[in-house]
């Protein structure tokens, strides 16, 4: 080929060469590289890398072109572990804001009587920028898919998915786990009186009460199903359950949400029922929720807006004896 073709093409190249010699000294550098170093080869030629650009020295760079000179070996130089080796710029307004561009490093021996080290430049800059959209975009669909579209808590299938692994670690570590089964009351006849949209409205309400009670605690409430939702505290035996359960009732309470069709109270109010055990290895998590329904199921019938505890030892649900409701109520 002849060599202003070559030098020609060499230019023309969308990946940075540097052509160095025995003594590492640049002999070679393409358009590209001036055109994202802003240095020309009458710059460089004749210099060595570390001497051009400081923080090349003590670089993995500066070490690999060590090994290609004595010992004729390659290295790839990758993003993720040295992202901007260089001080090269993707566009040239990056180089005011001191944003150098993403580079993959590849240095390579040449046997030849003037050059004896290839390197080759490569701009990942937008790949990298893509690739971090897309994780960050990946991780918002996976996050949006554990949410309930309604009232943005945890939806039914990050409820199974945490019962399963917090019932499993509570198994292994031989601690308690407890369960909260928290239902609206009376919500079919909220429904009928304010219209679903109003019945969305107070579920929304309710649902950010919940949240926001827990927050402090960093414990997950979930939308277990319509009107429904369920709590897991690992960790937490009955006392310490039946507490937060009756903290929960009562904040739903003091939402003071009108329900005039509510038998009780004239007010929104929530039905709370709550498990708690140490599973043995033959337990399945299963159970516990169970429990818990038993339990809520027994506070409806006993009149609503109120909580109730499984008795493993009875099999029957219980109300909250007056030591969990101790200091709760003046608040
Ligand atoms: P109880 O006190 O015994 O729990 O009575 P309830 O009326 O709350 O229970 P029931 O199961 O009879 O009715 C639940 C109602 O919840 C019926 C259903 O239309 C309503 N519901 C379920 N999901 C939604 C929802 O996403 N939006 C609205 N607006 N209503 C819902
Ligand atoms: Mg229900
Ligand atoms: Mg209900």
């Amino acid at each position: 080929m002849d060599i202003a073709l070559g030098a020609q093409l060499i230019d023309s190249l969308r990946i940075g060469l540097i052509l160095l010699d025995h003594r590492g000294q640049v002999v070679s550098w393409n358009g590209w590289m001036k055109r994202h170093s802003g240095l020309t080869l009458a710059d460089v030629a004749g210099r060595r890398l570390e001497e051009l650009f400081p923080e090349v020295s003590g670089s993995r760079l500066e070490s690999s072109i060590s090994d290609t000179l004595r010992f004729k070996l390659s290295a790839m130089l990758a993003p993720s572990l040295n992202p901007s080796l260089l001080p090269l710029y993707h566009r040239p307004g990056d180089r005011q804001r001191d944003q150098r561009m993403q580079q993959l490093i590849y240095v390579s021996p040449l046997r030849h009587e003037h050059c004896a080290c290839l390197i080759q430049i490569h701009d990942m800059t937008a790949a990298l920028r893509r690739e971090r959209r897309l994780r960050a975009q990946s991780n918002q669909l996976i996050e949006t898919s554990y949410q309930d579209a309604l009232t943005g808590v945890g939806n039914r299938r990050r409820f199974d998915q945490d019962l399963a692994q917090r019932f499993r670690q509570a198994k292994d570590k031989k601690r308690p786990i407890a369960m909260l089964m928290i239902d609206v009351d009376s919500f079919k006849a909220y429904n009928d009186h304010f219209g679903h949209q109003g019945g969305d409205a107070c579920l929304i309400r309710v649902a950010q009460t919940l949240r926001d009670v827990l927050r402090r605690d960093g414990d997950r409430v979930s939308r277990y199903g319509g009107e429904e939702f369920a709590l897991l505290l690992s960790d937490a035996d009955l006392t310490a359950a039946c507490a937060v359960a009756e903290r929960l009732r009562l904040a739903v309470e003091q939402l003071a949400l009108p329900h005039p069709a509510a038998r009780s109270i004239g007010r929104v109010s929530v039905s709370i029922g709550i498990a708690a055990m140490i599973p043995t290895d033959e337990q399945l998590c299963y159970i516990l929720v169970a429990q818990a329904d038993l339990a809520l199921y027994t506070a409806k019938d006993a009149g609503r807006n109120r909580c109730m505890w499984y008795d493993a030892e009875s099999g029957i649900a219980r109300p909250l004896p007056d030591s969990a409701l101790a200091g709760l109520h003046s608040k």
